[in-house]
């Protein structure tokens, strides 16, 4: 596109005359009259509309002829937006090897794996974030123990880096804790500057992985993130059994499901796959504690142990879905062995704080058939029975064969931009509107530019999941109190709030987790990395 090759030289020039300025100590007023001027006049004929107006707004208390000098802080402060606007343009599109003072390097590494840190010192943190993010990973960050622990449960981390001094509970607690739920043998680094030996030793003895001194190298941290996770990754081979649940994992499922196919292409042989999923589990971690919770799961598992068929493997899948393998059954006797399943768990009781309660399952059946003799389309298919059993009350069994071709599960995530600055917006808007990642969700933007207008809009609707990517400073009203009012009525487990920060903001980033944010994203950002960092949080927090 022609128009295209033109919007980059513009910005390129903007980016120029800005490090140009730079240089000097004073800019006379009619230098930044004129450079408005043209900003208005260029961008607005080649398509960019919301720099065009934005040289226009700032333009307006200005004259030509004024001998004003501008200092560096006050042209700077006065152009803040376009200065954002084009840092983060840049950071997006580089133009030339860049000097790097309005842009953040960025690297494209592709590893999703979630690293969390707990730690009560921000500066500490955010830290650790940048270096790991650079190299490409996930960073999650918890100030304190509870919100840590949460963290652990909701995305089941690679890694936890664990301070030992935190504000409310203690880092030994947060040890003895995951010890006790074991979570997908989770890696927890204690980081501490009391290295002494009682402290070490009571971390390991804990089951601490490692005892890392403070402060610590950039360099040799990013070499242990990287040692663990390829151990992490070999051990994970060789394990087959789920450790909370002990009966077979995903890997197992996986291995298995191969076999059947490939038995089922070769001798013609039918089986059947399920997945079921224990109802409003949420709940019962929100009413009973995550630790009930663990004991629903092992529950759940030893009735299904003591009660299936021999010859059925049942596997933990993740969270509190399961799948079965059925071989050498059709569709119609999967369904009858899951039916009687269900019969049995809705007459168990569970102890919880004093009180019993119970909890079903949904369950979703599909058979193998020439048409689907895949592993993804047949768990696919069982996952939208699964939705249909869901949908039409829960505690049921569904077989796929028997619901109405066509509809598909596909979840609606809407995607909130609240930012002033108008081409961050665009661009946000523009990148994610085309943005077909995925089968299983449909994916929507919006974008307001404060957040008065956000939360006088009526953007809230029932069985949509928000991922709110939230401007830190506006003019109208803060982002904390934009986010405070989110938290007022919504969860993260339906709304995701990311803050969209300055470089310096560690203060503003302690009281945005405080306030609920659930991640923060420094200016100026690259979006194909915050496109990456919301798959990873779709999937793991919505699907
Ligand atoms: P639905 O009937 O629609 O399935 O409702 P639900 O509440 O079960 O919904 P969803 O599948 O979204 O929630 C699953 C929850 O299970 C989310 C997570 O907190 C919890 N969970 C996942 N893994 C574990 C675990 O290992 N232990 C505990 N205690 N909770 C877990
Ligand atoms: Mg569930
Ligand atoms: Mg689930």
């Amino acid at each position: 596109m022609e128009m295209e090759k033109y919007q980059r030289m513009i910005y390129k020039r903007i980016y120029d005359t800005f490090q140009s300025w730079n240089k000097s100590d004073f800019i006379s007023e009619r230098e930044i009259y004129s450079f408005l001027h043209s900003l208005k006049g260029t961008a607005g004929s080649i398509g960019l509309h919301e720099l065009s107006s934005m040289g226009s707004e700032k333009l307006e208390s200005l004259t030509e002829t004024s001998e004003k000098q501008w200092s560096r802080k006050e042209w700077k402060n006065y152009l803040s937006p376009i200065i954002e606007a084009i840092s983060f343009y840049q950071t997006n599109y580089p133009i030339q090897p860049l000097d790097n003072t309005l842009v953040q390097v960025t690297n494209y590494a592709t590893n999703r794996e979630f690293i969390l840190v707990i730690d009560d010192d921000v500066i500490f943190i955010s830290y650790i974030k940048t270096v790991l993010e650079e190299q490409g990973y996930a960073v999650l960050v918890a100030h304190n123990g509870k919100r840590g622990l949460e963290l652990i449960y909701e995305l089941r981390p690679s890694i936890v880096f664990l301070d030992i001094m935190l504000p409310d509970i203690n880092g030994f607690s947060i040890l003895q804790n995951i010890k006790k739920i074991n979570k997908d043998r989770m890696f927890v680094a204690v980081m501490s500057v009391n290295d002494n030996k009682e402290n070490r030793l009571r971390a390991y003895e804990m089951g601490a992985l490692d005892f890392i001194a403070k402060p610590i190298d950039q360099e040799i941290l990013i070499a242990y993130v990287k040692n663990r996770l390829a151990y992490k990754k070999e051990l994970e081979h060789s394990i087959v059994i789920d450790e909370l649940t002990q009966v077979y994992n995903r890997k197992f499922m996986d291995s298995q499901l191969q076999k059947l196919i490939q038995l089922s292409t070769r001798n013609n042989e039918p089986f059947s796959a399920v997945i079921a999923d224990l109802d409003y589990f949420k709940k019962v971690n929100d009413t009973y504690g995550h630790l009930v919770g663990d004991e629903v799961l092992k529950g759940f598992a030893t009735l299904v142990k003591d009660a299936k068929r021999e010859q059925d493997i049942f596997c933990r899948y993740g969270g509190e879905e399961f799948v079965f393998l059925m071989p050498q059954t059709s569709g119609e006797e999967a369904y009858r062995v899951m039916e009687r399943l269900r019969t049995l768990m809705e007459q168990k009781y569970f102890d919880g704080n004093g009180t019993t309660f119970q909890v079903t399952f949904s369950a979703g059946v599909v058979e193998a058939t020439a048409a689907n003799l895949h592993p993804k389309k047949l768990l696919e298919e069982a996952d939208q029975a699964l939705y249909h059993a869901k949908q039409s009350g829960r505690n049921q069994t569904i077989l796929f064969n028997h619901i109405t071709k066509g509809i598909k599960k596909r979840v609606n995530i809407k995607i909130i931009v609240i930012d002033d600055v108008s081409v961050i917006r665009s661009l946000i808007v523009n990148y994610f509107k085309n943005w077909e990642v995925s089968e299983q969700y449909e994916i929507e933007v919006m974008d307001f530019s404060d957040g008065i207008s956000f939360l006088n809009a009526d953007w809230y609707k029932e069985n949509s999941k928000y991922i709110i990517l939230l401007d830190g400073i506006m003019p109208k009203m803060d982002g904390i109190e934009v986010l405070k009012k989110i938290r007022e009525k919504h969860s993260s487990s339906d709304v995701i709030v990311s803050m969209l920060t300055g470089r310096k903001g560690e203060e503003y980033v302690l009281q945005a987790l405080e306030n609920g944010a659930d991640d923060y994203i420094v200016k100026p950002f690259n979006i194909a990395d915050v496109s990456n960092r919301i798959i990873s949080l779709i999937n793991r927090l919505f699907m």
